[in-house]
């Protein structure tokens, strides 16, 4: 069982889609289901609206889920388990006051000491949790031994106990830390193997303590992915526009381009443009890169050409939503535009009124022989078909040409362009 667990605190950026991406296709690989839990304990952070927006990218990207979890939906076995813990001794109230523990922080700096809990609490006797009325926390005990586990990408990981230290699972208001509520959710919800962010490594130890303070059984495999870095080569904040999945769509790029480009990042594959369905063929988590990767939107763009180019002509026409058959014409286009909004923008402009004021007199004879032109097959025969009959002359010629065809001044050559425009030359002559 794999998942995805994304918080609705934010914007969805492409470090998270690449994870989503990853369990989703490990799943696939394996047979097995793919869990989709919103993560929202922290009800502070969390935004409205955005649990839609996940499942929405979700769906966009072709990522469909077998089962649907609300983490909060699971608030009375987090308590369960925390009393569970309390009751074998495993896990206690602590009493100790935020200002008391600013202190004890505040003199381990001084000292030049990492910060660990003292234990004042671990040693009172006979407190009932259930009926205690001051305010607690509880925290479980630190573990007696090296926790390891094994990491599909950074191979086998071990953390001391000193350095888990005994945390807190449950808050004063009686709802379960993100440790808690995540390392307990995995465990009901069957979870084998867990890929996510590295930004998680120093939380895995602590899930995988109150597992086995559980008596969970079950081994849990991980791959904790590299972050992703900006073109300067810092890591790429959620603030930027290039990390959004919402912007990147928005600027026309294909729900196909970027998965193919999350997949191909910091990886080894077959081949460099591939769909969804074949990476499932292929795809092997451990074959990712330990080191962090570089996001080079130019590449991005470029995959997005290529699955223009490769995309069914019906569907692309609903894209461009042109009310025309211009899908050729957008696929040769690609030389010049890499993303739908941009094509959008290059065919308008072939359709749309033209700026003839440089060369009025010819791109007027010229509209008058394109109105009632004969199709040719081929550009020659239609260059020298206009270049007779309109006695025009080299760039006299080609400039309006180039502008009462295309608009611009500048472009594809036009015997290449021809053969897709020819279907629309007398719409071209009439604007
Ligand atoms: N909710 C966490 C996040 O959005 C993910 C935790 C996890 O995958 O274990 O970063």
């Amino acid at each position: 069982m794999y998942r995805f667990a994304p918080s609705p605190t934010g914007d969805m950026h492409i470090g998270n889609l690449r994870a989503a991406l990853f369990n989703y296709l490990c799943a696939k690989a394996k047979n097995c289901d793919f869990i989709l839990r919103i993560e929202d304990t922290d009800k502070a952070r969390n935004i409205e609206g955005k649990e839609e927006e996940i499942k929405e990218i979700l769906r966009l990207f072709n990522l469909s889920w077998q089962h649907f979890y609300i983490q909060s939906q699971n608030l009375k076995f987090h308590r369960q388990m925390a009393l569970k813990l309390v009751s074998e001794k495993k896990a206690f109230a602590c009493f100790c006051t935020k200002e008391e523990l600013e202190a004890k922080k505040e003199l381990a700096k001084k000292q030049n000491k990492p910060y660990r809990y003292d234990g004042t609490c671990e040693k009172l006797e006979d407190i009932d949790v259930l009926e205690c009325q001051k305010p607690f926390v509880i925290r479980l005990k630190k573990p007696t031994h090296t926790m390891k586990f094994k990491d599909f990408i950074k191979g086998e990981l071990s953390f001391e106990p000193e350095n888990i230290d005994s945390f807190v699972i449950m808050r004063e208001d009686k709802t379960p830390t993100y440790n808690f509520a995540c390392a307990v959710d995995d465990m009901l919800e069957g979870v084998s193997c867990i890929i996510r962010g590295e930004d998680h490594v120093s939380n895995t130890p602590k899930q995988e303590h109150i597992r086995a303070s559980l008596d969970y059984e079950k081994r849990m495999t991980y791959a904790h992915l590299p972050i992703i870095l900006n073109e300067d080569g810092v890591k790429m904040s959620k603030r930027e526009a290039h990390s959004s999945v919402k912007w990147l769509l928005e600027m026309g790029i294909l729900p196909s381009a970027i998965s193919n480009y999350l997949i191909l990042l910091g990886n080894k594959t077959p081949c460099e443009i591939f769909t969804l369905e074949e990476a499932i063929k292929w795809f092997d988590i451990s074959k990712i890169s330990k080191s962090p990767a570089k996001f080079d939107f130019k590449k991005l763009l470029q995959i997005n050409r290529e699955h223009i180019k490769r995309m069914e002509d019906e569907k692309l026409n609903k894209l461009l939503n042109l009310d025309k058959d211009v899908a050729a014409l957008a696929k040769f286009y690609t030389q010049e535009a890499s993303t739908i909004k941009e094509l959008r923008e290059k065919i308008q402009a072939i359709f749309s009124e033209k700026d003839c004021t440089k060369f009025e007199a010819e791109c007027k004879i010229l509209k008058e022989l394109l109105k009632d032109i004969e199709p040719f097959e081929n550009y020659e025969e239609f260059k020298n078909y206009l270049l007779e009959k309109s006695q025009l002359k080299g760039k006299n010629f080609f400039m309006p040409l180039r502008i009462v065809l295309t608009g611009s001044q500048h472009g594809p050559e036009l015997n290449e362009l021809y053969t897709h425009i020819k279907t629309f030359i007398h719409e071209l002559a009439r604007i």
